[in-house]
């Protein structure tokens, strides 16, 4: 491994994870994110899951996903610790973003973001990647707010069926994840429609005080539709994505070829 703990400078915690603690830190002039999971504390299928992590994360490299550098163990009084390597994405996360805005975004700015959503998406559904948390959370924005999908923590490899588990944030969760069925790569396009949807709307297409409301909602309500402030194409692609059937919503290969996003990706440069 190129790196230790050594190897870096101005070491401080920026963020608290569910598994461990998110430094930032210096190493040759560039900051970098280091995500410290405590193995020792961790059940054996946890630290499976956080291995698997960076197993997943390494395969991925793109403009559009977090960059993964390296991973190291190290022992603590409290045992071993996996610390993972990452890309410091200094304009912090989409969701907080959207938080602070108090005007409806310009149409052009939500196909930025979405165009480049979905590229990683397509990423990592051509390598048979399922990401399964999906939010604006983990949508993490570089210098000049370019976007980068990050916390691969629950991604799964198709290959290795652990289909039904359900790991993704419940107001992401899609129909077919709230009937307790199978995972497949739609469950990201789902998720792709909460975000677009929240990106126009500022609030999510789904709410509820409890798991039971919400499922509810999810499964049996029509979402409010975007402001008609917005045009067509983007009202009538929410919809697409937020298709109740799975086997409705586009794929992301099938977005990536619609003439919308051609269109769109063009004028963008
Ligand atoms: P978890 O699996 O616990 O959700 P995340 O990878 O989402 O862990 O990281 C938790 C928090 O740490 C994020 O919400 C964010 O505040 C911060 N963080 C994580 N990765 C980065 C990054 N690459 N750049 C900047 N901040 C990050
Ligand atoms: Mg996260």
């Amino acid at each position: 491994s190129e790196f230790s703990w050594k190897s870096f400078s101005e070491k401080s915690i920026i963020g608290k994870g569910s598994f461990g603690t998110i430094y930032k830190a210096k190493y040759k002039e560039k900051w970098y994110v280091i995500k410290v999971i405590d193995l020792g504390s961790l059940s054996d299928e946890k630290s499976m899951q956080a291995i698997e992590e960076v197993n997943i994360h390494s395969k991925c490299k793109s403009q559009y996903i977090v960059d993964y550098y390296d991973s190291f163990l190290d022992e603590v009084d409290k045992g071993e610790r996996l610390n993972i390597v990452l890309e410091y994405c200094e304009n912090g996360d989409l969701h907080s973003l959207l938080a602070k805005r108090t005007q409806y975004l310009p149409e052009q700015e939500i196909w930025s973001f979405f165009i480049q959503i979905t590229l990683g998406v397509h990423h990592l559904h051509s390598q048979d990647i399922i990401h399964r948390d999906m939010k604006s959370l983990n949508i993490f924005l570089s210098e000049g707010n370019k976007v980068k999908i990050g916390d691969l923590g629950s991604a799964s490899d198709n290959s290795q069926d652990n289909g039904k588990d359900q790991v993704s944030t419940p107001y992401y969760f899609s129909p077919e994840l709230c009937r307790g069925e199978k995972y497949t790569d739609k469950c990201d396009i789902w998720a792709l429609g909460c975000i677009l949807y929240e990106m126009c709307y500022l609030k999510r297409p789904f709410e509820g005080n409890e798991f039971d409301e919400l499922k509810d909602r999810i499964l049996h309500e029509q979402f409010e539709p975007i402001p008609d402030f917005y045009s067509k194409e983007l009202r009538t692609l929410s919809a697409q994505l937020l298709n109740k059937n799975a086997t409705k919503r586009p794929s992301a290969e099938d977005l990536i070829i619609m003439d919308n996003f051609i269109a769109n990706s063009k004028k963008l440069g």
